[in-house]
């Protein structure tokens, strides 16, 4: 999967440092993120460094944003940060900075740096580079709509000893956003078969697992039931839990199950989610796990594997 980056290893411990001339600085506009111009994919990602964007004026101690998804807020004590470390990927530091829009605009016509969509980033190597892309991206998506606080519209200010964002005024705290979410296999023993999915109104249109967000009150099993059952109009049984995967573009932590269906095997289509949903055989899932959760457990159940899981005791 996407986070599988070993030997490299993530890091997001806390720290306010400022960046180091070889840190790279990751720099989103939109959905797209600033990325060394290249020929083609064969090759390598790079990001830029804090002392290339230095040079360029982009980033640096007299630099003001002039936009506010380019500012860093202050830090709770009144220290305006110079860069806000966001996480290590092997020796790597990736940092958040405020950027000076108009050097931006004016080292990005030099076209050596561009303009990488974030959904691309996975077509490129090394994958610990596209990772950082993307992880970083998630970061961003917080950051960027955290500038004032939600219950009294003053801007917010960071936290001195964990990530997190505070309003001076009434003292709201933000955290990082994570939105749980399940992806669930659903198997119908009795004809060794699995359930498949089509989103309707997306882009992505081939094969898919049952999905969704959990809600306030309820379990990630509860979910599943509450999912497969809105979704399809299924009953399952024997859930059993694969695997998690972080999921950047929609701030996601996703939590693979595996499952029986149970009873009845017609499908209820909920057209405003699912475009349609079918029993497949097991050979008829595509082969290419290298990058999502939902591709790794078509996988698991193309070889029938997912018994290998032990069924949860609760759920
Ligand atoms: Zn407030």
């Amino acid at each position: 999967m996407f986070q599988d980056i070993e030997p490299y290893s993530f890091s997001n411990d806390f720290a306010w440092v400022d960046p180091e001339p070889a840190d790279r600085v990751l720099i989103y506009r939109g959905n797209k993120v600033v990325v060394r111009n290249q020929d083609s994919t064969d090759e390598p990602l790079h990001f830029p460094s804090y002392e290339v964007l230095l040079e360029k004026g982009v980033v640096g101690p007299q630099v003001v944003a002039e936009k506010e998804d380019c500012a860093i807020p202050v830090r709770t004590d009144g220290v305006k940060p110079r860069g806000l470390l966001l996480f290590t990927v092997g020796e790597t530091a990736y940092f958040r900075c405020e950027i000076k829009e108009s050097a931006l605009d004016a080292l990005l016509e030099t076209e050596e740096w561009v303009l990488l969509p974030v959904g691309q980033l996975r077509n490129y190597a090394p994958k610990y580079r596209a990772f950082a892309g993307m992880v970083g991206y998630e970061y961003h998506a917080w950051y960027d709509t955290r500038h004032y606080c939600g219950r009294c519209g003053t801007k917010m200010q960071h936290g001195i000893v964990e990530r997190m964002l505070q309003c001076p005024k009434c003292g709201c705290m933000e955290f990082s956003r994570l939105f749980p979410a399940v992806i669930v296999g659903i198997v119908d023993r009795q004809r060794d078969r699995v359930l498949v999915s089509r989103y309707a109104g997306r882009e992505y249109t081939s094969y898919a697992l049952i999905a969704g967000f959990s809600e306030m009150g309820e379990t990630v099993e509860q979910t599943v039931h509450r999912e497969v059952m809105e979704e399809v109009g299924l009953k399952v049984t024997n859930l059993r839990y694969y695997k998690s995967q972080p999921w950047p573009p929609s701030s996601s932590l996703l939590f693979g199950f595996f499952c029986d269906l149970d009873g009845e095997s017609s499908i209820t289509l909920d057209d405003h989610e699912l475009e349609e949903a079918e029993w497949i055989s097991r050979d008829e899932l595509p082969d290419d796990e290298d990058y999502s959760l939902t591709r790794e457990m078509m996988g698991v159940l193309r070889r029938g594997e997912e018994t290998h899981y032990p069924v949860a005791f609760y759920g």
